[in-house]
């Protein structure tokens, strides 16, 4: 489990990045149903209680330092159990999204690699590892960075483990997509 270093009081210098944040999360509790249900929590440099709370308090330096939503792997288990019925999934997309417009070059090398992901599984139903890749490499404007996973890449291809473009599917997923946009849940 998470052994956060205990927070300190460092008051909002921008409510205007955390104002619709606050209002998914104003209503929590602190019961704690939430970080006990996530399976990433373990994970986790604050915990998502812990996130909320430093929502409600505006702590925006804190939020932006870190990684706990790049950790979300958005299952719903602690949307489906908090007992106050709080859109938590949503709530780790929009810090997603806020730290990859005001998190650094951190917020948004993570921000490249997750905006690279969902485009690919929108694409093509899965995750296609070599085009996942070459998206994310595109997003990232760093012409050095393929030679730094060019290890990597000669291991999983040779494990088999890296799956070449030939076998992308059909964009199956398109439909819910845009559905998930139009309610405004897609991350
Ligand atoms: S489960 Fe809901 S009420 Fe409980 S700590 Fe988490 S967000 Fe707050
Ligand atoms: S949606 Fe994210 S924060 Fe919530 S339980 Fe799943 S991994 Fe944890």
């Amino acid at each position: 489990m998470n052994r956060t270093a205990r927070q300190t009081w460092s008051p909002g210098r921008d409510d205007g990045a955390l104002a619709e944040l606050r209002g998914m999360v104003q209503a929590c509790m602190q019961c704690g149903t939430c970080t006990a249900s996530c399976p990433n929590a373990f994970a986790m440099d604050v915990t998502p209680r812990q996130m909320w709370r430093m929502i409600q308090f505006g702590m925006l330096d804190r939020i932006l330092d870190s990684r706990t939503y790049w950790f979300c792997s958005s299952c719903y288990a602690c949307t489906l159990r908090c007992p106050r019925g709080l859109r938590l999934t949503s709530a780790m997309a929009a810090l997603k999204r806020l730290a990859a417009e005001r998190g650094g070059a951190v917020g948004r090398g993570n921000g490249a690699f997750y905006a690279a992901f969902m485009d690919n599984v929108e694409k093509y139903g899965r995750a296609q590892e070599a085009l996942l890749m070459q998206e994310y490499f595109i997003r990232k404007k760093d012409p050095l960075l393929p030679l730094s996973f060019a290890g990597l890449g000669l291991r999983m291809l040779g494990k088999g483990r890296l799956h070449m473009p030939k076998l992308a599917r059909k964009p199956t997923l398109r439909a819910i997509f845009a559905k998930a946009r139009e309610i405004g849940g897609a991350s």
